[in-house]
């Protein structure tokens, strides 16, 4: 059990690898557009199986992160968590043709130069994971459009000086 990021093919033994994986080089855009921090970064412990010119990468992940509230863009911490299940193929141009044909439900990568990048396969999974569009509570009123202060902060003084423009001039008229 070491600390990997990268392993080379001929390092999996036939009866397979187990290992732990701490991915702390990770930037928090690598994650995804909508990630602000990272907290404790992706852990993985990982296996890793042979068969054939194929290698099966599963396991199970977790990291701790800040979202970004898609509406008043505040902080969300959030534990993300989940399972591996990838198979690893040579390079499109060097397998034979029954390995390309895959059914389509089953994840698949392929490896570079003889060697996996595990980080690359466990910060897929977390993006994947990740709400598209994170709120920081299912009712975030989100921010004023027109000072950018949250509206859970209560009124701001712009609420009463938009004015719907039928008003307005009705105000005007009254005056006049
Ligand atoms: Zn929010
Ligand atoms: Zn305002």
């Amino acid at each position: 059990m070491g600390f990997e990021v990268k392993i080379r093919l001929e390092d999996i033994p036939a009866e397979g690898l187990e290992l732990c994986l701490r991915d702390a080089g990770v930037r928090p855009r690598e994650l995804g557009s909508q990630v602000g921090k990272i907290v404790a970064p992706p852990q993985a412990s990982l296996r890793l199986r042979r068969e054939g010119s194929m290698v099966l990468v599963t396991g199970h992940y977790q990291t701790r992160l800040h979202l970004v509230c898609s509406r008043c863009l505040a902080a969300v911490e959030v534990e993300v968590s989940g399972e591996v299940d990838t198979a690893f193929l040579p390079p499109l141009e060097d397998a034979p043709e029954e390995i390309r044909l895959q059914p389509e439900e089953l994840e698949v990568g392929f490896y570079q130069e003889g060697e996996i990048d595990l980080a690359l396969v466990v910060r897929q999974e977390v993006s994947l994971a990740l709400p598209m569009a994170p709120l920081c509570r299912p009712e975030c009123p989100g921010l004023c459009p027109h000072c950018g202060r949250p509206r859970a902060e209560g009124a701001c003084s712009c609420a009463e000086q938009v004015v719907d423009p039928r008003w307005a001039k009705l105000a005007k008229l009254q005056l006049g």
